[in-house]
């Protein structure tokens, strides 16, 4: 298979998972109306279908939360034929049985972001339907392809903080008094700019840390967070490499195209 295949499927993760890959990826430039992605993409194969991986905060970590370029990137991923996306990334567990080292895949996200762009529609009547922000399909196959390593949760409320300071003690036991599961700062807009532009995006979260409404030592630490992560990466890589695998289906499924009743403004890239 060339290289150059068009990828239907994508992760977008942390830089940890540039070695996801079963062979040498290519890296790809794009440039949207957006700017630039975090990164050039890099196609490469997974079981022999090409996959697209784009870094979510850079090669680097250049980009924090609150400073990610989420439209270039959503549409860069779609511009090269992507139509499914998996989305692993960190959270902050707000229940105490879900403690570090859990999986979760949210079926539910609430949004405490603020001053992010969100949409791609700045002008006319078109109103995404969000009612169910994940595709089904996708955290089907990654909850079907848990193992024993890393406990799995397969539903979960993810809230989306504006960051990048973790929350205080008082936000955090108010999101859990909500019966909120997770605490994240990227989740929001990546999963609605993705159904902006019809594409299937799952959300796969790998708890690090208790939040700080259930921590009794000092809060949540950065440099902890980034530690427990790293412990996890390998069994969480194989987690998602098993995801990517169990997709059969490689187009936009039928709940997540964009059923507006409108004509788009545009194009979709
Ligand atoms: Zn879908």
């Amino acid at each position: 298979m060339s290289s150059h295949a068009k990828p239907a499927l994508a992760v977008i993760g942390g830089s940890g998972f540039y070695d996801f890959f079963d062979n040498e990826a290519t890296h790809v430039e794009v440039e949207t109306p957006y700017g630039a992605p975090s990164a050039p993409i890099a196609v490469g194969e997974v079981q022999g279908r090409p996959v697209a991986f784009l870094p979510r905060h850079g090669k680097n970590h250049e980009f924090a939360p609150h400073t990610l370029p989420y439209q270039a990137n959503m549409w860069a991923l779609r511009s090269l034929g992507v139509r499914r996306i998996f989305a692993p990334c960190a959270v902050g567990s707000l229940r105490a049985d879900w403690g570090p080292g859990t999986v979760a895949v949210p079926d539910q996200l609430v949004d405490r972001t603020s001053g992010r762009p969100q949409t791609y529609f700045d002008g006319g009547g078109v109103h995404v339907s969000f009612a169910d922000p994940y595709c089904d399909d996708l955290r089907t196959a990654t909850i079907k392809s848990a193992d024993d390593v890393l406990p799995m949760k397969g539903a979960g409320t993810m809230v989306v903080v504006q960051g990048p300071r973790f929350s205080t003690r008082a936000e955090s036991r108010w999101f859990a008094g909500q019966g909120w599961d997770l605490v994240n700062m990227t989740g929001h807009p990546e999963a609605v700019l993705a159904r902006e532009l019809e594409m299937c995006y799952a959300a796969v979260a790998l708890v690090t840390d208790l939040d700080a409404g259930l921590e009794e030592g000092s809060g949540v630490h950065a440099v902890d967070v980034f530690a427990e992560f790293k412990r996890n990466l390998v069994p969480f890589k194989d987690l998602i490499r098993r995801s990517v695998a169990a997709v059969t289906e490689t187009d936009t499924c039928d709940r997540c195209r964009v059923h507006t009743g409108v004509s788009l403004p545009f194009e979709l890239p």
